[in-house]
């Protein structure tokens, strides 16, 4: 499997609406793509990092840095995925940047090896059910409209960005309007303390799935503190970095689920080992999104359909974030993603598209 070129490929898509959050609001899903390029097929793997620092350390500009100065100079024509973890583990940090680069070797070598990314993972189900994250919202009114257009378009389960201050209302509102059997959580992005128990028990009596990273990412104390005083299940999704911090979370009782997003562990591999660790101790994970373009997208529903992931993804259809996706949309049907079943992620950009987003492409240089 000789690699060789490699491009990154930059360029930004707009989203259909703001996507606003504790920690700011995107209006754009910055494209940074790693193209690898053999003499007989390609991979393509995305970047999950955003335009700024605020979810994690990385951004996008980060990541691009990090991938064409840290992360390329380690390979060569022949490095598989797995051998790129073992040449870059003592590394530290670059989570989403590593990600990206470990994505584009997958799919390039089991599009050569001609196996379904779903397949190589060990994917029992072909369908994933599709869960919506809604932002905050301006008020009452909105809220309620918002909710009702995602459950009206069949999604599974909502999950609302909450924030001190605009965090007990919007749930009594959508339990209210939406009843009680409507699956439903919510996520801080770690904007309390752990002062703020008594309030967050205030949320135990919505019968809500999980609360979220309720407190900061680096206090694993404060949640297994909280858990004790709170009834709501405590999901980590900043916190957990590696297979190593969701053994210590869960040795410590700081969570009773887990959020996997490949791109905050440092790839598919790492993602993979969370879920076993997961499984093994019959802990439910969801795969979270980071409005992935329609390749992340495509790689997330392989992860997301392994049989540890129990509660719905934040997989949502292309057009809950984009008019027109990079790649063939994904679309909700019944309420469920079909999980591509091509070769590697099953999924590629379409070149008219992508030629019409007028991206920047740098060539980088493979050691020899
Ligand atoms: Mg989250």
């Amino acid at each position: 499997m000789v690699i060789e070129r490699i491009e990154l490929v930059r360029t930004q898509l707009p989203l259909v609406e703001p996507f606003v959050t504790s920690y700011g609001i995107e209006t754009n899903r910055p494209v940074l793509y790693v193209h690898v390029i053999g003499a007989e097929e390609e991979g393509w793997g995305e970047c999950a990092a955003l335009s700024h620092s605020l979810y994690t350390s990385e951004d996008v500009d980060s990541c691009a840095h990090a991938i064409e100065n840290l992360l390329i100079p380690l390979l060569s024509p022949t490095t598989t995925a797995q051998e790129f973890i073992t040449l870059t583990s003592s590394l530290q940090g670059h989570y989403m940047a590593k990600a990206a680069v470990e994505a584009a070797l997958l799919d390039y070598q089991l599009r050569l090896q001609g196996v379904s990314f779903a397949a190589f993972l060990g994917a029992t189900q072909t369908r994933v059910p599709s869960g919506v994250a809604v932002g905050l919202q301006p008020n009452a009114e909105s809220l309620i409209k918002t909710v009702g257009r995602f459950l009206k378009d069949g999604y599974q389960r909502v999950k609302l960005k909450i924030e001190p201050g605009n965090d007990i209302e919007p749930v009594q509102i959508v339990r209210s309007e939406f009843g009680s059997k409507l699956l439903l959580q919510v996520d801080t992005n770690g904007s309390y303390t752990l002062e703020d128990a008594p309030h967050l028990s205030q949320l135990d009596e919505f019968d809500l799935l999980l609360i979220e990273q309720p407190l900061a990412e680096d206090d694993l104390m404060g949640h297994a503190e909280l858990a004790k005083r709170i009834h709501t299940p405590i999901c980590l999704d900043e916190s957990i970095v590696s297979v190593a911090t969701a053994e210590i979370a869960l040795d410590m009782g700081a969570c009773s689920v887990i959020n996997i997003k490949p791109g905050r562990v440092g790839g598919f591999l790492e993602a993979k080992k969370i879920h076993d660790l997961c499984l093994s101790r019959s802990i439910p994970v969801w795969c979270g999104g980071m409005f992935e373009t329609g390749l992340g997208r495509a790689a997330n529903l392989a992860l997301a359909a392994l049989p540890g992931f129990t509660l719905p993804s934040d997989l949502s259809a292309s057009r809950r974030y984009f008019e027109t996706d990079i790649t063939t949309p994904f679309e909700l049907i019944d309420g469920f993603l079909e999980v591509p079943q091509g070769h590697g992620f099953g999924r590629t950009p379409l070149p008219e598209v992508l030629a019409g987003l007028a991206p920047q492409v740098t060539s980088l240089t493979i050691p020899m």
